[in-house]
């Protein structure tokens, strides 16, 4: 029998032709309002704005030209795809209610757009955005950035909130009917694989959460976490030992939790401070898939 991932894991591929029942692509989109986060702090110690703005979401370009922009390249690559517009750059629910509105907006009216995907911090989850959220008449998810339910690991990466933060948005988002998803970082220095695990079975047991994106941490040149680690102080995981201790926790994930993403997106090679990252999200998903399979993991087969 032909080895998928879809197979093992619920994907996010998977999830979108169940729930759409057609192709569907996310389209990147950026409010432009700095994170108030690294302006008031310098941010989280992992993060290079740099990194995460696509070339046609910077210089200043409004809604509908980042659209304009994107949806020719995405059509290219992807033929003809449904669209869920998402704001994914910064801290997507950060600044003025009625500005955030006209933004949202603006990127549903387009006639291709089928759905709304917003990323944020646990602390600018309030109910003004939650409700306003919740009113559009189409599917939305809210991307939370939840990383770990350690406050030692949030302490560390300058997080700027706490683990109850991340659990009072949760619940929020959920109660008010919004798709919730959480990003984790696996691999935070200092954090054992009980620590991850702990995460993963706190997230089997919130009844809100529905999709998870696994990030793998990164360090970017300019970064703060590039000084930490250049220093000695801590070390990161290179490709190969991810894979395997992401394949493990895998068992412990609730069986009907989406799972968004596998890999840090789009890592530059210029940009990356520490570490190999040898080869390609392909090759790394291949692997994956060869691990899950030799060790016949599934996900959600160890949730009780
Ligand atoms: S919350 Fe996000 S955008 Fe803001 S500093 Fe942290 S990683 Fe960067």
């Amino acid at each position: 029998m032909e080895q998928r991932l879809e197979y093992r894991i619920f994907t996010y591929s998977t999830y979108l032709k169940q729930r759409f029942g057609k192709r569907v692509f996310r389209v990147g989109l950026s409010t432009g309002i700095p994170c108030p986060h690294r302006i008031k702090t310098g941010g989280c110690i992992f993060c290079d704005p740099e990194t995460f703005t696509g070339e046609y979401q910077s210089g200043g370009l409004n809604i509908q030209e980042q659209l304009q922009d994107a949806i020719p390249r995405i059509k290219k690559n992807c033929g003809n795809v449904a669209l869920l517009a998402y704001f994914q750059d910064d801290t997507s629910t950060a600044g003025d209610i009625d500005i955030l509105k006209r933004k949202y907006e603006q990127a549903l009216s387009h006639p291709e757009v089928i759905g709304l995907v917003v990323s944020t911090r646990p602390d600018y989850v309030n109910d003004e955005v939650v409700e306003l959220l919740s009113s559009f008449d189409v599917p939305v998810t809210i991307e939370i950035g939840m990383q770990s339910v350690h406050d030692k690991s949030l302490e560390y990466l300058n997080r700027g909130h706490t683990f109850d933060d991340t659990e009072r948005a949760i619940e929020v988002c959920g109660k008010a009917g919004l798709e919730v998803g959480v990003h984790l970082i696996m691999g935070i220095p200092g954090e054992t694989f009980e620590d991850m695990l702990a995460t993963i079975k706190y997230i089997s047991s919130n009844k809100f959460i529905k999709q998870v994106k696994f990030h793998n941490l990164v360090v970017y040149k300019n970064t703060k976490l590039a000084e930490m680690i250049s220093s000695g102080e801590a070390s990161i995981y290179e490709i190969p030992e991810y894979i395997e201790t992401l394949a493990k926790l895998l068992p412990y994930l609730r069986g009907d939790i989406v799972i968004s993403r596998l890999f840090t997106s789009n890592i530059r090679r210029s940009q990356i401070a520490i570490g190999k990252f040898e080869g390609n999200k392909t090759k790394w998903m291949n692997e994956l898939r060869k691990y899950i399979y030799k060790n016949n993991i599934v996900q959600g087969s160890e949730v009780t």
